[in-house]
Formats: C-alpha cells, sequence, structure tokens
C-alpha cells in the first residue's frame, strides 16, 4: 500500500473542507469525519456557532478559494452573496476617525458564514474521491507507541456504534477545542502555546433594514478606540437582502445575560457604541434571528512547529493550531492560506507524507507569526490583557496607530494598510519609505494624537 492511501479528516469546517480538497489531488481517497448533521442550506449549525456572527472574507481569503475552487467567488455572488467595493462600500471608524473611502477597484463579497460554507460543500461533494461522514464524532486519536505513530481513529456515530478506522494520514481540523488535546496529555507531551486572556464576547442578531435613499455604504465598522473603549460594533449586507449586527466587548465589558433578555437588550447593548450610527440603522429594523452570544475568552497559537516528539501521520490545522482574535476577521483566510501551502508542498512530489508533515507544520508557524504579532500589537492596548507581549511592543503600537490615523486622510496609507489587513502584503510594508515618511511627518505635526 503506498502511503497516500487514505487520509482521513477530523471535521468538516472550514479547514476541514479546505484541506480535502488540496489532499484529494495526492490521496486515493479522502473521508471527513464530521460531528455534525450534513447542511440542508446556508443554515447555522451547532458545530460551528461562530457562524451566527459577522465572518469577513479578506482577499487573501478570497484569492486562496479562487485557487482550490475555482468559479467559487461567482457563485458565492450567484448565490446572493454580495460583491461591494472593498475601500468605497465600507465605512469604517476606527481609532476615533472616519477612514478615507474611494474607488480602489478591489471587491469584497459579503455573506454568512453559512452561506459560505454551504456553498462550498457543493463544491466538495463534486469530487469524486472525497465521501464526508457526517453524525460521525471521533471520540479519540489511536497511537501506535513504538513507532509513535498516529494510524486511525475511533469514532462514535449518532446512533451510539462505535468504529475504529485507520489511514496513512490523519488531520485535525477540529476547530479551537481541538480533539488532539486529549492526546498530547496522554503522551505527556508539552506544546509550547502562546496565549493571550482578552476576555472578548461577540453578540450577533439578524435584520432587515428599511429601504433608504441615503445608505451610502454596504458594511459599517465602529471599532472601540482602546484602552478607553472597549464595545466596537459592525453592520453588514448578506445575502437575501438581511444585515447581521455584530457587537464585540473586550475585557468582560459585555454581560451575556443582560443582552439575551429580549430584543430590546440588544439594542440598548447597541447604544453602548462609540457612535450612535448603528442604532440609528435598527431603530426601525425588522428583527430576524434570536441574539447569538458566542465568548472568546483568551486566543491561543500551538507551537507545534517546535514539539520535537510530534507523533507521526498527524497533521493539524486551522483553529486546533491557532485561534486569532477573531475580530481581525482572519481566522478562514488563514485556514485558506494553510491549506495553499498544503497544496504547494504536496504538488512538489519529492516529499514523503512525515517529511509534508514536518515542513507543513513549520511553514504555518512562518505563516502566523506576522499575523498573530500584528493582532497581539493591537490587543495589548488594553491593560487587562495577560500574555507574553510581543517585542518592541510600545513602538509598534505607536506605529501602527499612526498608520490608523493617517488612513482618514492618505489614500496612498490607508491602500497599504488595507493591503496588509487583508493578508496579501506582509506588516512589514508599511515600513516601505514613502509610508514611514508620511508616518514621521504627522508624528512631527500631530504629537497630540499619539
Ligand atoms: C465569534 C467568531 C467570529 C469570527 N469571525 C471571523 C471572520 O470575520 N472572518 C474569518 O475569516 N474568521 C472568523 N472567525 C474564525 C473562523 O470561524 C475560523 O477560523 C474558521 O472557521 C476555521 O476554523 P476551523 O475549520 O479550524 O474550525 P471550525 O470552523 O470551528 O470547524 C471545526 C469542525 O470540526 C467539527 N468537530 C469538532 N470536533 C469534532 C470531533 N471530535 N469529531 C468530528 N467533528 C468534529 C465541528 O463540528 C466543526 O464542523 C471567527 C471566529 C469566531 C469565534
Amino acid at each position: 500500500m503506498s502511503n497516500r492511501e487514505l487520509a482521513i479528516i477530523i471535521g468538516g469546517g472550514i479547514a476541514g473542507k479546505l484541506t480535502a480538497r488540496v489532499l484529494s489531488d495526492s490521496f486515493k481517497e479522502v473521508i471527513i469525519l464530521e460531528r455534525d448533521d450534513e447542511m440542508e442550506g446556508p443554515i447555522s449549525r451547532k458545530g460551528a456557532r461562530q457562524g451566527d456572527h459577522l465572518h469577513a472574507l479578506l482577499h487573501a481569503g478570497q484569492n486562496g478559494f479562487e485557487t482550490l475552487f475555482p468559479g467559487i467567488t461567482e457563485t458565492f455572488h450567484s448565490n446572493g452573496a454580495v460583491n461591494i467595493n472593498s475601500t468605497k462600500d465600507l465605512a469604517w471608524f476606527h481609532h476615533g476617525v472616519w477612514k478615507h473611502r474611494y474607488d480602489g477597484n478591489k471587491s469584497t463579497t459579503l455573506q454568512s458564514r453559512p452561506h459560505l460554507e454551504w456553498t462550498m460543500e457543493q463544491y466538495i461533494k463534486e469530487i469524486p474521491n472525497v465521501t464526508t461522514l457526517y453524525r460521525h464524532q471521533v471520540k479519540r486519536l489511536l497511537h501506535n507507541i513504538e513507532e509513535n505513530r498516529i494510524y486511525g481513529v475511533e469514532v462514535s456515530t449518532s446512533d451510539g456504534s462505535k468504529a475504529t478506522l485507520t489511514a496513512n494520514l490523519i488531520v485535525d481540523a477540529s476547530g479551537a477545542s481541538s480533539i488532539t488535546h486529549a492526546l498530547f496529555k496522554k503522551l505527556n507531551l508539552t506544546i509550547p502555546t502562546n496565549k493571550a486572556e482578552i476576555g472578548l464576547c461577540y453578540v450577533s442578531k439578524r435584520f432587515r433594514l428599511p429601504k433608504s435613499q441615503t445608505r451610502d455604504w454596504a458594511i459599517k465598522l465602529i471599532y472601540p478606540n482602546p484602552p478607553l473603549e472597549k464595545i466596537g460594533g459592525t453592520i453588514s449586507q448578506i445575502e437575501n437582502d438581511q444585515h447581521v449586527v455584530t457587537i464585540i466587548g473586550y475585557q468582560n465589558s459585555i454581560q451575556e445575560k443582560e443582552v439575551v433578555k429580549n430584543d430590546n437588550s440588544f439594542l440598548e447593548l447597541a447604544k453602548r457604541l462609540p457612535k450612535q450610527d448603528i442604532i440609528n440603522e435598527l431603530i426601525h429594523a425588522e428583527s430576524l434571528s434570536e441574539t447569538s452570544v458566542y465568548k472568546v475568552p483568551h486566543i491561543s497559537w500551538k507551537r507545534i512547529d517546535k514539539v520535537k516528539q510530534f507523533p507521526k501521520g498527524l497533521l493539524i490545522i486551522g483553529d486546533s493550531v491557532c485561534r486569532i482574535d477573531p475580530v481581525f476577521g482572519q481566522g478562514m483566510s488563514i485556514a485558506v492560506l494553510e491549506a495553499v501551502t498544503l497544496q504547494l508542498l504536496l504538488q512538489d512530489g519529492k516529499l514523503d507524507v512525515e517529511q509534508v508533515q514536518i515542513a507543513f507544520h513549520k511553514e504555518i508557524a512562518k505563516l502566523i507569526s506576522p499575523i498573530w504579532n500584528m493582532v497581539l500589537t493591537e490587543d495589548f492596548r488594553y491593560p487587562g490583557v495577560t500574555g507574553k507581549t510581543p517585542t518592541g511592543l510600545t513602538i509598534q503600537q505607536w506605529y501602527s496607530k499612526k498608520i490608523f490615523l493617517l488612513s482618514a486622510s492618505s489614500q496612498n496609507v490607508y491602500a497599504s494598510f488595507i493591503d496588509v489587513m487583508n493578508l496579501v502584503q506582509p506588516p512589514t510594508s508599511l515600513l516601505r519609505f514613502g509610508i514611514m515618511k508620511e508616518v514621521l511627518l504627522h508624528g512631527v505635526f500631530k504629537k497630540r494624537d499619539s
């Protein structure tokens, strides 16, 4: 048996589906084991409750989706997703100023996460050597101690029966509550983990807004200005002429019990935003859903790449490796970039599965590192955040604040910042001469902003 006979993927979320697409090119057979029922449409599901909340797809994610599923952007749109101009149709209040809006010739697709995932699912179904087994919950990983190899999984199905399945490669794409934690504990394997306590709470609800002749945006972001403001919000158009409103609170500033009492409690929460734009839209809006709450007490990045005795035959991807602060809208795009990395390693053809596994964990650490650093630089503006601080934090925070403020008036700076935020350019691109010059001039003449 060649070692590319069968791959099993634990979890059929975003990372699981992306991985299945990639592995289908080089494995004879790919099986996804998903604990949830099959999606019957673009409807939120139990296993991925974060799907009730705004899920932005960044340019890097959009590009990667096209690489892996050619034509999917067009399908998103024909299924009802909204195609917008990324810089003209986005109204963004950030660090106390509105970003400069202009026609930047780049587009963004707005849709709910269930809508995105359901469209992906239709593409996965078309791949002949990928099978998804729904209502299959993986209970544990099977480990051969002598070889230090993961060779299979034990699953239980919804009718209570148990089975074991073996494969050449097992992929953990089971999300933030990753199934492999239990295995690491059992093997006494310490995974060096970067962690920060952020006390973040998400609260969301869908609405239908009354028609308006003056509404000139498709998505509006009202970010809190840290450290004093802790609550922010977004209102975004999605499919079916609906809007999703997501309110976020850092540092345990939102009490779940208060916001789920009734429809009015959501409106009361919206009134606590730094600007009244969102509440003004909601006063005459029709409520279309219950209020959903999702808590992210901490974010973490497991340094799988640093573990010496990491078992063979196991690859970890998506939120199972790194749950980043979701406010920056990067999680799905990181999963896409990871999947494309895996594709490149497999396409090479020179590496066997074990070498791919090792190289993959190293490569994705390089990919995550600058993003993690960028996010933590912002999260650490709140004094209550705990965890390892990034090096040069104060200067990084000073510099990025200048970038945020300049994005209100300088198209040049905002365009570069948009590319970094969308993960198509590294944060170091903001250190280019032209940008740095503007930052320094701003530093000299507008000291009071810093
Ligand atoms: C509140 C919130 C808002 C977010 N907003 C954004 C955003 O705006 N933009 C963005 O790009 N990202 C966002 N994210 C991040 C995004 O949701 C994830 O990064 C992305 O879904 C990739 O996750 P994943 O596939 O690794 O995990 P998930 O999507 O969580 O999928 C994990 C899957 O594994 C299944 N599973 C779990 N355990 C088992 C088991 N034992 N056996 C079988 N199946 C199992 C689950 O049912 C689920 O289907 C947000 C996250 C949160 C929490």
